[in-house]
């Protein structure tokens, strides 16, 4: 018979070598356990500087946002830009460079309380998220950020001071983190347009005014290209005899979409892209050839006057602006007094050689050359004399005041005094009432625009006007006391 003795219980209390074997494996756990949060960490962290990546951010984000969809309050974010960085770098270099990285990083955390995310999105760029943060608070981060970044950063042999340019924006329910740091991106571009080392509110008027300015300077190329802009006009007439002097061309833009935009919504985007060349050459030409048609027509060619444009800056600094009015001149068998180029204080006073060479260019061509919104920018009466212009258009803000307050006539008769002691002709724009005319005749004014005597008018109005012309004596309204 065989005999089996019973199995003794194993105590792995006192078996030493299942003792050694737990330790182990207990041990080899907590470093798994290290490594993987080291790991996490190292995946959440920016490498240079020690704060949070982008990774961390959408952590963050999620976090944040579902938060406030269980009651609390929208995390607002700041995004930073340093000032300046780019040059920063290429002056003091790369070493020098991480080192001002790292010692923004500190200030930004310094700066935020501990929940605070701070985070280095790449390059320059750095995101704080403040969960459940109201306006005012991320402000007074904002504000404190900025403060901290002031002192100078010690580079060992130098110093330099490194600003920053902050935008801020609240998150709403819709936003995705994207979104968030988009529009926040947008406050930023907004602070650095206006100079730097501010903190903005993302502001969504001011972005969608934005978006239709990025979208009219795609639009307009087109529309010069596809005929949408439209020429009105406008008389100008001597105050003496009623007789018409001239018409200024003046542009509007037929758009497919928006209908009728008027030039102070294009012109200044079109100067700023550099489509002003291109609009101005077809303004050149669209004008002068009508001139030539109306001078063509039997029933409109007894009234002889100019065409008036108006030239801004940018047409002054083209080498070919001078050849291009040459041109139109000779295409259109125009003598050049047929033509009067209006130019604003802006545009003139820049006052730099090629203006200058331009200026006296046209000038010996013989084409008139006026100042428009004449005491609207400048006012300086000491380059009335200086300047090769023979004529100056009064602002209408001058004619405005008029009948209102009476030593306002004494006002604008020392002005066109000052006009003619300086050899030039005053054209007065924005008179709207018969009175308004009366007045500015009686103090010696001869020239005059505005919409007593007329609006801006389509070509076929216009037309219609012209041939209702006595002579020279434009159609007006009914008791205007000025001609006789
Ligand atoms: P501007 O050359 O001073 O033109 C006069 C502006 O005053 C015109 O506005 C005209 O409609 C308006 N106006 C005329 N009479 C009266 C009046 O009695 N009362 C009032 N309140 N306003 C009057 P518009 O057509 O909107 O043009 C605005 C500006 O746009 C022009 O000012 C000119 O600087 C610019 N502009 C217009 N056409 C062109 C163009 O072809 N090229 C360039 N570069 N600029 C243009
Ligand atoms: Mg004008
Ligand atoms: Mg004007």
């Amino acid at each position: 018979m065989t005999s089996t003795k019973p199995h003794r219980l194993v105590s792995t209390d006192d078996d030493p070598r299942i003792r050694g074997l737990e330790r182990q494996v207990r041990a080899l756990m907590e470093e798994l356990h290290r490594v993987r949060n080291e790991q996490r960490h190292d995946s959440l962290t920016d490498a240079l500087t020690g704060v949070g990546n982008r990774l961390a951010l959408a952590g963050a984000f999620t976090q944040a946002m579902e938060a406030a969809a269980n009651g609390s309050s929208p995390p607002a974010l700041l995004l930073l830009n340093l000032d300046g960085f780019k040059s920063l770098k290429s002056s003091a270099g790369h070493a020098a460079a991480d080192q001002i990285l790292v010692t923004v990083a500190m200030r930004i955390r310094s700066a935020v309380r501990e929940d605070d995310v701070v985070t280095r999105l790449g390059g320059d760029e750095f995101a704080v998220l403040m969960p459940a943060t109201p306006k005012n608070r991320a402000t007074a981060v904002g504000n404190r950020i900025l403060a901290a970044l002031e002192p100078n950063i010690d580079l060992g042999n130098n110093s330099v001071q490194c600003a920053a340019s902050i935008g801020l924006r609240i998150a709403e329910p819709h936003h995705t983190l994207e979104d968030l740091l988009q529009e926040a991106d947008f406050a930023v571009e907004e602070s650095k347009s206006e100079g730097r080392s501010k903190l903005k509110l993302f502001d969504p008027v001011t972005l969608h005014s934005r978006q239709l300015q990025r979208q009219i300077v795609g639009d307009l190329r087109e529309g010069i290209r596809a005929d949408q802009l439209v020429l009105y006009y406008q008389p100008i007439v001597e105050l003496a005899t009623g007789n018409i002097e001239g018409c200024e061309a003046l542009v509007r833009w037929n758009h497919p979409v928006h209908g009728l935009i008027m030039p102070d919504q294009f012109i200044p985007v079109a100067e700023a892209t550099g489509l002003i060349a291109e609009l101005g050459r077809w303004v050149l030409r669209t004008a002068m050839r009508q001139l030539r048609q109306w001078r063509d027509d039997p029933a409109t060619q007894q009234t002889v006057f100019s065409m008036r444009i108006n030239v801004s800056a940018a047409d002054l600094q083209s080498l070919e602006f001078v050849d291009d009015v040459r041109d139109v001149l000779l295409a259109e068998g125009l003598s050049p007094d047929s033509l009067v180029l209006e130019l604003t204080e802006g545009a003139i006073i820049q006052n730099n050689e090629l203006d200058r060479y331009t200026l006296m260019s046209l000038r010996r061509l013989g084409v008139g050359l006026e100042i428009d919104d004449f005491g609207a920018g400048y006012s300086s009466m000491g380059y009335l004399r200086k300047l090769p212009v023979d004529r100056v258009k009064v602002d209408r803000q001058f004619v405005k005041d008029l009948g209102k307050d009476p030593s306002q006539l004494e006002f604008l008769a020392a002005i066109q005094q000052v006009i003619r002691s300086c050899g030039l002709e005053g054209v007065w724009e924005g008179i709207e009432t018969a009175q308004e005319a009366e007045l500015l005749r009686s103090i010696g004014c001869t020239s005059g625009q505005g919409y007593f005597f007329g609006r801006p008018l389509p070509e076929a109005d216009f037309l219609a006007r012209l041939k209702a012309t006595r002579g020279h004596l434009w159609p007006i309204p009914e008791g205007f006391t000025g001609h006789k």
